[in-house]
């Protein structure tokens, strides 16, 4: 379901979708952080795309774990390591493999316990881990084809994190302020597997 073509392709969709809500990103991280989440992905991206261009891979793992590193040497910020620790955490989770829906599955249950051991979040902290938390579920259930129901369910997520209290990252420091206003770094998730589900076959 996923080659190396299609990884790269993955990495170049969520470039495209950070540079078109770069905005809408800043703004989001306006209202309860420090206004950089969307120039952190706009330019995130961009390096991983200008690094995995212009080199040649023999399996989806080391792409993933080239876009790792690079996240995490690039993008400052809560967001960088994040990211860079769950894009490391499929690579190794894939590591050798052909990716078929099991192990992506399994690795993305993987990125998921990579975010929660690194961030110490919890589902329903208002963080990015809400919308990884829900895809892995989503990936364990029997619905598992049908990747716009996916789409709807991360987006319902993101819904969700208006009204919560934020306890993790620099949004907690506003406390009951941080009610009231989305997750950015939901929203860039959602980008994630949005663009992951115009690739994936
Ligand atoms: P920074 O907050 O350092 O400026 P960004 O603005 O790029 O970094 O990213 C902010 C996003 O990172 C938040 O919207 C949230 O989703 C996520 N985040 C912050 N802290 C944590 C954490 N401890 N665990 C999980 N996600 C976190
Ligand atoms: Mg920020
Ligand atoms: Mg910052």
């Amino acid at each position: 379901i996923l080659t190396v073509e299609k990884t790269k392709q993955w990495m170049k969709e969520i470039h495209k979708r950070m540079e078109t809500n770069k905005e809408q990103l800043t703004a989001l991280d306006q209202a309860i952080g420090d206004g950089d989440h969307g120039i952190n992905m706009a330019r995130g991206f961009g390096e991983v795309v200008a690094k995995i261009d212009g080199t040649e891979y023999d399996s989806v793992a080391d792409v993933l774990k080239s876009a790792a590193m690079t996240l995490t040497a690039k993008v400052g910020g809560a967001s960088g390591p994040l990211y860079g620790t769950a894009f490391l955490k499929m690579a190794t989770a894939l590591q050798g493999q052909e990716v078929n829906q099991q192990n992506l599955k399994a690795a993305t249950d993987q990125a998921l316990e990579g975010i929660k051991m690194r961030g110490n979040a919890e589902f329903g902290e208002k963080t990015l881990y809400d919308v990884w938390y829900q895809v892995a579920e989503f990936l364990g259930s029997e619905k598992v084809e049908d990747w716009q129901e996916m789409l709807e369910v991360c987006q319902a997520t993101i819904e969700d994190t208006r009204e919560l209290k934020a306890t993790k990252g620099r949004a907690s420091y506003l406390n009951e302020r941080s009610r009231g206003h989305v997750d950015p770094g939901s929203m860039s998730s959602f980008y994630i597997f949005e663009a992951l589900a115009t690739v994936i076959e």
